[in-house]
């Protein structure tokens, strides 16, 4: 694939509060705000393009919208005893910890943990969706030293 379209992270960012498995420091509700870097690679089409940069943007801005500004939940924790009623979310964690969430601030994903690298993943699935036959990278920034990525 020897061409590529890079979206750059400083227009492509969410804010999101999380929290990971305990006892790890992150295990403790926390917030960041997310870069995230799409690289899309392929031959090039019948106009000369990989991709159309503006509606790369433009589908990359329309994943992340609905995950910004909430509390990430992951749906699939076998660690987190989650609890649903009609406008909250109630998690227990695996030492008792309690959490009440009102419903509209919060975003299920299909994920076993919110970690940089399966939200990278989730994220790079979005793209797939979209663009099946491209060879696609994601890179998720946490913070400016440490990121993740995820790449099929
Ligand atoms: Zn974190």
């Amino acid at each position: 694939m020897p061409y590529k379209v890079i979206i750059n992270s400083t227009q492509v960012k969410f804010s999101a509060s999380h929290f990971l498995k305990e006892p790890f420091k992150c295990s403790r509700l926390h917030g960041h705000n997310y870069y995230v870097t799409v690289e899309l690679s392929s031959e090039l089409d019948e106009n000369y393009f990989v991709v159309d940069f503006i509606e790369l943007k433009k589908k990359v801005k329309s994943i992340i919208k609905p995950i910004d500004h909430c509390v990430l939940i992951p749906k699939l924790s076998q660690d987190l005893e989650i609890y649903e009623d009609k406008d909250s979310i109630e998690i227990i964690t695996r030492t008792k910890k309690r959490y009440v969430f009102p419903k509209s601030d919060t975003m299920f994903l299909p994920l076993r943990a919110t970690t940089s690298e399966l939200l990278a993943k989730y994220i790079h699935g979005k793209v797939k969706e979209i663009y099946p036959n491209k060879h696609i990278k994601v890179i998720l920034e946490e913070s400016k030293s440490t990121m993740a990525s995820y790449e099929d």
